[in-house]
C-alpha cells in the first residue's frame, strides 16, 4: 500500500553516516562492519531499494545542522555560518541524487498530484521508480538570519521546525525550556507568511504553547508520539495532542524505541528484552484516533535511522520495507481499509492538498 513517511534524514545519512543509499541495505551494512563511531554502524534499515519495496513512494526528508554555544555539550557546529553551510552540503545531494532520478523534489500542488500519478500508476509498476521528497529543516539554528528563510523557500524548503534537542537560536528543543524570543517569533511570522509548513516536533513545552498563539499557518507534527504512554517532553501530552487535532494537524509516529518503551536507557535497553514490537507503535497510532475520535489526524512519520538503527527499533522491523506490516496491525484492531490508507497515506495527502491549494 502507498506509504508517505513524513520524516526521514535521508542527507545526515549520506553525509554525516557516510551511506549511499542508492546501495542495497546489505552493501550499506557490509561497508559499516569495521566502524564503530556510531552505535547504529552496520545497523542501518533505509536504503532507496528499501525505499521503492516500502512502497514509500513520497517523503518528508530533511535538511538538519544544529549550532552549539560553548556550554553546550550537544553535537553540532560552533556558528550558524558553519551550520547554514551543512546545509547546503545536504542539499547538494538530495540535487544529484534528482539528476539520478532516484528522487524528485515535491513542492507544490502540481509537482505533488503529478507525482502521486506517477507512482500510482500501474504502468509504471516493475521499473525503478523515483521517488518523491518534500525539502523540511529539523532544527532552524543553521538559517543565519531570518532573510535565509526566503532563500531557503526558492530552493525548495517546505516545512521547518524551529527547534530540536537542547537549546536553539530560534526556539527551545527537547529537553529544555523557555518561551521564543522575538527572533523565533519572527521566524513564526515568516514561515506563515510563505505558507510554509511549520513542524511542532521537538519545540519545548512553552514554545509550543506560544507557537499555538502566535503562528496561524498550517501545522504538523511529522514525528511525535504520546506523553500518555511513554512520559516524556519529546512526546506531546493529550493536552497539545487535541489542540493539534483542532487545528487539523497530522501527527506521524516515530519508530524510534526510546520513544516507544518507557524508561528506555540509551545503548543499554534492548528492543527484545522490552518487547518493542510495531504493535508498540500502533498503541501510540491508537491513542490519538481515540482523542480525535476519528483516523484523520494520524500517519507516519518513522525517523528511521535517524541517528539510531535496529538496536533502538522495533525488532520485528528489518528494514523500512517492514512498514508494510503496519496495515495488517492495524486490521486487527478493527480499522477498515479507508482507516489504514489514510494512516499510511492519506492524511499527510490531505493535509498537503489543503496547504498548498
Ligand atoms: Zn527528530
Amino acid at each position: 500500500m502507498f506509504l508517505i513517511d513524513g520524516h526521514l534524514d535521508l542527507a545526515m545519512n549520506a553525509l554525516e553516516w557516510n551511506r549511499d543509499l542508492r546501495l542495497p541495505l546489505v552493501s550499506i551494512r557490509d561497508r559499516e562492519k569495521t566502524l564503530n563511531d556510531k552505535p547504529d554502524r552496520g545497523k542501518s534499515v533505509v536504503s532507496f531499494p528499501e525505499l521503492r519495496k516500502a512502497d514509500a513512494g513520497l517523503v518528508v526528508a530533511t535538511q538538519i545542522a544544529r549550532y552549539v554555544a560553548r556550554d553546550n555539550p550537544l553535537p553540532g557546529w560552533y556558528s550558524a555560518e558553519q551550520a547554514w553551510a551543512q546545509t547546503q552540503g545536504q542539499l547538494a545531494w538530495y540535487r544529484v541524487m534528482e539528476e539520478q532520478a532516484e528522487l524528485t523534489m515535491v513542492k507544490d500542488l502540481a509537482s505533488l498530484e503529478m507525482h502521486v500519478n506517477y507512482w500510482l500508476d500501474p504502468a509504471s509498476s516493475g521499473e525503478k521508480k523515483t521517488i518523491g521528497y518534500i525539502l523540511s529543516l529539523e532544527g532552524a539554528d543553521s538559517l543565519v538570519t531570518i532573510d535565509y528563510l526566503q532563500r531557503a523557500y526558492e530552493y525548495g524548503l517546505r516545512a521547518i521546525g524551529p527547534a530540536h534537542y537542547g537549546p536553539g537560536r530560534y526556539a527551545n528543543g527537547t529537553g529544555s525550556e523557555g518561551k521564543m524570543g522575538e527572533r523565533g517569533l519572527m521566524l513564526l511570522k515568516g514561515i506563515e507568511r510563505l505558507n510554509m509548513i511549520l513542524d511542532v516536533t521537538h519545540l519545548c513545552d512553552d514554545a509550543f504553547w506560544q507557537a499555538m498563539d502566535n503562528f496561524h499557518g498550517h501545522v504538523w507534527a511529522s514525528h511525535n508520539n504520546c506523553r500518555a504512554l511513554v512520559n516524556h517532553n519529546r512526546q506531546f501530552s493529550d493536552d497539545q495532542l487535541k489542540v493539534l487535532i483542532e487545528r487539523d494537524a497530522v501527527i506521524g509516529a516515530a519508530f524510534d524505541a526510546w520513544m516507544l518503551i518507557p524508561g528506555w536507557v540509551r545503548h543499554v535497553t534492548t528492543p527484545e528484552e522490552t518487547n518493542c514490537t510495531l504493535e508498540k507503535v500502533v498503541d501510540h497510532i491508537d491513542h490519538i484516533c481515540q482523542l480525535a475520535g476519528n483516523v484523520n489526524h494520524v500517519a507516519i512519520g518513522s525517523d528511521l535511522d535517524g541517528a539510531f538503527g535496529k538496536e533502538q527499533a522495533p525488532y520485528d522491523l528489518e528494514t523500512i520495507a517492514d512498514l508494510q506490516k503496519i496495515p495488517s496491525l492495524l486490521t486487527r484492531r478493527g480499522y477498515n481499509s479507508d482507516d489504514i490508507g489514510n494512516i499510511m497515506h492519506g492524511n499527510w495527502l490531505r493535509f498537503l492538498r489543503k496547504a498548498w491549494s
